[in-house]
């Protein structure tokens, strides 16, 4: 029987299980979501639900897998960033299979794991990342030995920005979906704040000013949020793809990699898809299964260090909430 990991990811909303051989073929994959009633992620009641389901979500990826939890020969889970409640769940289950089963534990880069199972599933080398999600909005590229971030939002994540405009628009979470749908329906731009700094984005002015359009006393009448969800997106999206472009140019990519929940927009994968073409660059999404947050990112890139330099010792499992990616060396590519 091939070499096989169990990953575990355990950042925020999501609290997933992942199987995969050390060839990166897939068992299986069960995920569990906490979608908050209203307002945002509560750190509390996250690890709530997380800490109530854990062992249920295991048992489902081994039978799925069909195989028993002493197969296992490495476990992997996401160290870091994150919610630190969260992360401690996790960390806390992992610790506590290493010992009992008596088998290596690994602590992975949640940003990292985005990117290597991409590069994974699609088959590509080296891309230019654009990584956007609930709580991320990274350009990454591997340089010196490291996944550089050459651009970042300086405030809220994109994804979460999207949200939570629904939200006020009165739309359930998870509000990006519907925004698009919404978005498809118009072609009305209104002019809202395009805040680009240097390399790195902020999304916090046209998220005020996006929800204040919706309190104006024209909404309804001018304009519909139809047309808000299209000004929105266009302004946030042409924000990443000015970013993603310029970063393109000067590293000279021959990839493109667009990965993250919002990764599932249409309207960001062709804007992204376009200026891939006009630097001669290919384009690939990560496929939807594994573009959001999922245990089997974290197995697989469990799988790329400990083969490349072996595994941490438990005193090295210590959760990591603030890590940046770039802070990491990569050995498995140098
Ligand atoms: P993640 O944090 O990677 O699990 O992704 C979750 C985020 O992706 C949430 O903010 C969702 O609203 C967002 N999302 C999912 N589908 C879409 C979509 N079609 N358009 C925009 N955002 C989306
Ligand atoms: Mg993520």
């Amino acid at each position: 029987m091939k070499k096989l990991c169990l990953g575990i990811e355990s950042t925020a909303h999501t609290f997933s299980v992942g199987i995969l051989d050390f060839d990166g073929n897939i068992y299986s994959l069960i995920n569990d979501i906490f979608i908050p009633e209203e307002g945002g992620l509560h750190p509390g009641l996250v690890r709530e639900q997380h800490l109530n389901n854990f062992m249920k979500i295991i048992n489902s990826a081994l039978s799925e897998a069909q195989i028993s939890v002493n197969n296992i020969n490495l476990i992997a889970f996401s160290q870091s960033p994150g919610l630190g409640p969260v992360l401690k769940i996790g960390a806390w289950i992992s610790r506590m299979l290493s010992q009992m089963l008596d088998i290596p534990i690994v602590g992975v880069n949640h940003c990292i794991a985005h990117i290597e199972i991409g590069r994974l599933k699609c088959n590509i080398e080296d891309p230019l990342t654009l990584y956007v999600s609930g709580g991320n909005t990274i350009v990454s590229a591997f340089e010196s030995n490291r996944y550089q971030i050459f651009g970042e939002t300086l405030d809220l994540a994109i994804g979460n920005m999207i949200d939570s405009f629904a939200r006020d628009a009165g739309l359930q979470h998870p509000g990006g979906p519907k925004i698009e749908k919404l978005a498809s329906k118009s072609d009305n731009y209104i002019p809202l704040p395009y805040v680009v700094k240097g390399m790195d984005l902020s999304f916090s002015g046209l998220y005020t000013a996006a929800k204040y359009l919706l309190q104006s006393g024209e909404y309804g009448k001018k304009y519909n949020l139809n047309d808000i969800a299209y000004s929105l997106q266009e302004t946030a999206f042409g924000m990443l793809s000015e970013v993603t472009e310029r970063a393109l140019a000067h590293i000279e990519k021959r990839e493109v990699l667009l990965t993250g929940g919002v990764a599932a927009n249409k309207r960001l994968q062709s804007m992204i898809k376009y200026i891939s073409k006009e630097h001669d660059a290919r384009f690939e999404v990560v496929p939807l299964k594994y573009a959001g947050d999922n245990g089997v990112m974290i197995g697989w890139t469990g799988i790329l260090r400990y083969q490349a330099e072996g595994s941490h010792t438990i005193s090295d499992t210590i959760i990591k909430p603030k890590e940046r990616m770039d802070q990491i060396t990569i050995p498995w590519r140098s």
